[in-house]
């Protein structure tokens, strides 16, 4: 068990290292973007529109990562976020305790934190060979003994 918790430990302490590598890279955008738009400030002929464009098409980009990784850290720590509150829940929610807000399937909970005793779905790794487009077709049937695993309802209340 400690051992356990020292990983999730490592791991937070990881990705929050991550998160400030990150803020970083964003702090050092913020300051390119200040520097051209002061020398277009002092040169109107110069345009660095693109320039900066893409800087801030980064910054977008590192703070989903960021968002990401915070993500990751809650879920170290067994917690998860609403979306619509921003309300920190247990894993185990299946919708916000606070707003009442239904978490999405995203949010679900993955295998590898908390294993839920009957929703481990077996991997199609066994299907039968078939054909790669999704054809509508009517299934024949195939009566399978054991091969017809209900689809987890979603709802998982004991
Ligand atoms: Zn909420």
């Amino acid at each position: 068990m400690a051992l356990f918790q020292d990983q999730k430990g490592k791991n937070i302490i990881n990705y929050q290292k991550m998160i400030n590598e990150k803020k970083d890279t964003i702090r050092k955008y913020y300051d390119e973007i200040g520097h051209l738009y002061y020398g277009q400030y002092k040169d109107m002929n110069i345009d660095v529109t693109k320039d900066i464009n893409a800087r801030c098409e980064s910054i977008s980009n590192i703070y989903k990562d960021i968002e990401e990784l915070n993500i990751k850290i809650l879920r170290e720590k067994g917690l998860k976020k609403c979306a619509i509150c921003s309300t920190e829940n247990q894993l185990a929610n299946a919708f916000c305790f606070k707003c009442g807000a239904r978490f999405a399937d995203d949010d679900a909970i993955p295998a590898d934190v908390i294993a839920p005793p009957n929703a481990c779905a077996t991997p199609p790794s066994e299907k039968p060979a078939a054909p790669a487009q999704p054809t509508v077709a009517e299934a024949p049937a195939a009566v399978e003994p054991e091969a017809s695993a209900p689809e987890a309802t979603g709802s998982e209340e004991i």
